[in-house]
């Protein structure tokens, strides 16, 4: 739907049933699940879709390898069933991938194994592969770049893409009747005689407000949630293929953090950090800092040094995790599992978590504010096998990246905008075609078309 007609649709409506705050995975899905269940849907984000950790996430669907050693058992276990969930209701944009745990030893590979063998026992019948020990040529022939280790570790997990993801549930969402408005931010202004809350969005665009009544305002708002989380910075780098037909991860860099190198998109992304900060924002590139300490620390792990110069996208995102009350601990030790809590008489917020675990964060918010008599009753959750409609022609645009003729590029330019609601170049490059997250420099090579076939549409309504 043209944006200008998804404004006219919010200001048609006086009263809403759910107002969703934030257009991450978190919001997106909650406004899906609510359509779903019958519920009139407006949903507001301050920049675009995806703009905040909902496109910089590792791009794994996963139960969290690393959280078996704090012993969540539960935490991993729903987030396995999850990732089975997303595996199946969007193969178009997300596929399982065979990981290897490189081990200097029999030893090693006896700890890392028998913690996978619980991470399959975890996933149930929904396993999307059995792990198992891998000789030191397998796990060469896998990731050739690796330098030699006399063991490995098979097991098996998702990869998707994120942003294309999260395209994917608001097209869904609107296909159900939710109205989604990216660039409008949401404040709550007060209250009405019956509870309702009194809403005002502002867009960035036109500096246009306009002020809505809703029964049940839902925050998913992540790292912009204030005092109730911790934020952590995450940053990855990407560089053109360096080998690699399944991910790697590395459980015990020099300084006791996880990395993974994964294949994705035709390139190899490394990463994360993992480092407190004080707020979020929606920067693009990681700082050099973090871009250095990925280099080395993966260098260590492969035969060929990686070198500044390979590097060909970073980008940075924040992680919204659950503080815990009076908690001073490392936020890498915070768990993973996501709150929901009433914060006024008709608010909720849903955040923490992950992106493999969002359709779960839904269900679980809007069932409290049922539970809470803030929404009446209504169909129950039924996205557990909900497929999520795809965009073929975006969602498979990255096979032929650099490729691209001038009309292609025409072409993905009118359905971003008709079909996904991008406003600027960096909508277009970075969230719906994904370039400005594997090769910057092709990004700003294709900027001055995008900017003329987005004005051309734009201006056509
Ligand atoms: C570096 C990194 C790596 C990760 N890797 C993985 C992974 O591999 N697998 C996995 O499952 N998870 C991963 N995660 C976690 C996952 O990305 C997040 O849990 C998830 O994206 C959070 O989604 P969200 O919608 O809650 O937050 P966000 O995506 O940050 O969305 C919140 C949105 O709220 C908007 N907003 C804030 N205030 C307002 C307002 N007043 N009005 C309107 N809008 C507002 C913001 O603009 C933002 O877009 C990773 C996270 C990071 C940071």
């Amino acid at each position: 739907m043209p944006r200008e007609q998804t404004w006219q649709a919010v200001q048609g409506q006086a009263t809403w049933d759910v107002c969703v705050v934030g257009g991450g995975a978190t919001g997106l899905g909650t406004a899906l699940d609510a359509a779903t269940r019958g519920y009139s849907v407006v949903l507001a984000e301050a920049e675009d879709f995806a703009s905040g950790a909902s496109s910089r996430s590792s791009k794994m669907l996963h139960g969290g390898v690393r959280y078996l050693q704090q012993l969540d058992f539960a935490l991993v276990k729903e987030a396995l069933h999850e990732r089975a969930n997303v595996l199946a209701n969007a193969p178009h944009v997300a596929q399982v991938l065979p990981f290897v745990i490189p081990c200097a030893s029999l030893a090693h590979a006896a700890f890392y194994g028998s913690g996978l063998k619980l991470y399959d026992l975890l996933a149930g019948r929904r396993n999307v592969g059995c792990s198992h020990l891998l000789s030191s040529k397998q796990v060469m022939a896998q990731a050739r770049a690796l330098r030699p280790s006399a063991h490995g570790i098979q097991y098996y997990d998702g990869l998707f893409d994120d942003a294309r993801l999260a395209q994917s549930i608001a097209r869904s969402a609107r296909q159900r009747g939710a109205v989604l408005m990216n660039y409008c931010r949401a404040d709550i202004r007060g209250q009405a005689d019956d509870g309702a809350a009194l809403i005002t969005l502002s867009r960035k665009d036109t500096a246009e407000q306009h002020s809505l009544r809703a029964r049940c305002t839902i925050f998913a708002t992540g790292a912009w949630s204030g005092e109730r989380v911790a934020v952590a910075r995450g940053s990855h780098i990407v560089l053109p293929d360096i080998g690699l037909s399944s991910g790697v991860l590395l459980p015990k860099t020099p300084d006791g953090r996880v990395l993974f190198l994964l294949p994705w998109q035709g390139h190899t992304l490394i990463g994360t950090t993992d480092i407190a900060v004080s707020q979020p924002d929606y920067l693009d590139t990681a700082p050099p800092e973090d871009i250095d300490w990925l280099l080395r620390t993966a260098s260590q792990a492969l035969q060929q040094p990686l070198t500044p110069s390979q590097v060909s996208a970073s980008f940075v995102g924040y992680r919204p995790l659950v503080r815990p009350p009076g908690a001073h601990k490392n936020s890498s030790q915070f768990s993973r599992a996501h709150l929901v809590e009433r914060t006024a008489e008709r608010s909720l917020r849903v955040v923490g978590g992950k992106w493999t675990t969002y359709r779960r964060m839904a269900q679980d918010v809007l069932d409290a504010a049922i539970a809470h008599g803030i929404l009446s009753p209504a169909a129950p959750c039924s996205t557990a096998d909900l497929a999520l409609s795809p965009n073929p022609l975006l969602d498979h645009a990255w096979q032929t990246q650099g490729q691209w003729s001038d009309a292609q590029l025409q072409q993905f330019v009118a359905s971003a905008v008709q079909d996904e609601a991008a406003c600027t170049a960096d909508d277009v490059l970075y969230r719906r075609l994904r370039t400005g997250f594997t090769d910057q420099a092709l990004a700003q090579t294709l900027r001055p078309q995008v900017e003329r076939w987005l004005k051309t549409r734009l201006s056509a309504g």
